[in-house]
């Protein structure tokens, strides 16, 4: 270990600076969830490209709706029926009515739309009771978007809503920044497989798939290489294949052990080291450097130093390579529920349950906090940051946490 380590935030900033978007391709439509857009849109047509009825009714002229009351209805005769789809073969004549389904086009000569709930049928006639408002239940060609209108910009990342426009602007390809490619190694000499039986001094490999889950939250597919023993040939083996990705993730072996072979071989691999500590437990031990393009991130092996160390320095340069301008979670203050002591001069990271009360944040933590606890991050939607020093924290103090997840139920 060197003599000083590093904050969260500069080991964060070390790592982003290595990490600029990547360049462009063209995906399906279909793919580009979560894709960040790396071109302009300009609408080539309006939407709706033409005129139509918002309401399951008739289409009608208000002039000739003007007379109705109750006592005296205006009654019109239907003389066609349009569903969404068809286009009148004659328009609308004065005095008549045209029966008229949602989306349907307007027919020429129709001002407005009377829905069927205002209305009654009577032997081929529309019956009026009231006037209608001219205007009404039209939805106008070009009022979602207009011909020309630049509905969606460079750099936005692509939701549903960003997707569903783009459908109905015609684009079933486009062109977005490139995900990145990774690919994950576990080490470790004690690793089996999850469909393994367990034998004596061995444990099952969580690594991969928890890193792997967390990837395809960013909608990446990592590519898993599974399990290296601890030996040196075997390790540099596998880490010159995951040079080829942008992103390599390895876990474990990263440490002063005997047998921790990963910054070694990085460095015989020509990887530039950006950074070596970072002031935090859990997750001290992080080796990032770069090599070529591509990232090369040694995080330390215990399951919750893995996850922890993804969640604050991988995500953010995956995003970035994504082309996110945003790579951060939402972090708010929150009211610790306990007190938490901190003597040694790294920021703790604590998973916690956080609630919102009244309007405040809340947080919990989620039980035994050793850095092999898997079960704390299960429950876990926030990290909570506890500064080192000789008070700690105690209950009712604020704290720093980040929001990890929003699909848990209220505690
Ligand atoms: P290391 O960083 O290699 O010294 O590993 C630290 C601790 O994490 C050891 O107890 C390992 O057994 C455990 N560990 C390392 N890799 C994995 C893995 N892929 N899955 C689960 N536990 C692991
Ligand atoms: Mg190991």
């Amino acid at each position: 270990m060197p003599a000083k380590l590093i904050s969260i935030e500069e080991a964060r900033t070390r790592v982003l600076t290595e990490a600029a978007a990547l360049p462009s391709e063209t995906i399906a439509l279909s793919e580009a969830l979560g894709s960040v857009l790396a071109e302009d849109i300009i609408a080539s047509h309006n939407v709706p490209p033409f005129n139509n009825s918002g309401m399951d009714g008739y289409a009608v002229r208000a002039s000739d709706t003007v007379e109705a009351t109750p006592d005296s209805p205006v009654r019109l005769p239907i003389s066609d029926t349009l569903p969404a789809g068809h286009v009148a073969a004659h328009g609308l004549q004065p005095g008549e009515a045209i029966r008229i389904m949602t989306g349907a086009p307007l027919p020429d000569g129709a001002d407005t739309v009377v829905q069927s709930e205002l209305t009654s049928e009577d032997d081929g006639y529309l019956v009026l009771v009231e006037p209608v408002k001219r205007g009404k239940n039209i939805r106008r060609a070009g009022e979602d978007v207009a011909t020309g209108d630049r509905v969606l910009s460079a750099g936005m990342p692509l939701g549903p809503a960003e997707i569903g426009v783009l459908a109905s602007l015609g684009h079933a390809h486009l062109l977005v920044h490139r995900r990145p490619r990774v690919a994950i190694i576990s080490t470790g000499s004690e690793l089996v497989e999850v469909d393994q039986p367990l034998g004596p001094g061995q444990i099952r490999n969580s690594n991969s798939y928890s890193l792997r889950a967390q990837c395809l939250q960013l909608g990446i597919a990592a590519a898993a290489f599974g399990i290296v023993p601890d030996d040196y040939e075997a390790t540099r083996t596998a880490i010159e294949a995951g040079l080829d990705y942008d992103v390599l993730l390895t876990s474990g072996g990263v440490s002063v052990g005997r047998f921790d072979f990963v910054k070694d071989v990085q460095d015989e691999l020509g990887v530039e080291r950006r950074l070596w500590g970072v002031a935090m437990k859990p997750g001290k031990p992080l080796a990032f450097g770069v090599r070529g393009g591509t990232l090369v991130f040694g995080l330390p092996g215990n399951p919750v130093s893995a996850m922890v160390s993804f969640e604050l320095f991988v995500r953010p340069a995956l995003l970035r390579l994504m082309g996110y301008r945003k790579t951060t979670r939402p972090q708010y203050q929150a009211i610790i529920e306990e007190d938490v002591a901190n003597p040694d001069g790294r920021t703790y990271v604590v998973r916690v349950r956080a609630w919102r009360e009244d309007g405040t944040w809340h947080v919990s933590s989620t039980g035994a906090q050793g850095s092999g606890i898997l079960r704390s991050m299960v429950g876990a939607n926030g990290l909570a940051f506890i500064p080192g020093g000789p008070r700690g924290v105690r209950a009712g103090d604020e704290v720093e946490f980040l929001l990890l997840r929003e699909d848990l139920e209220e505690p």
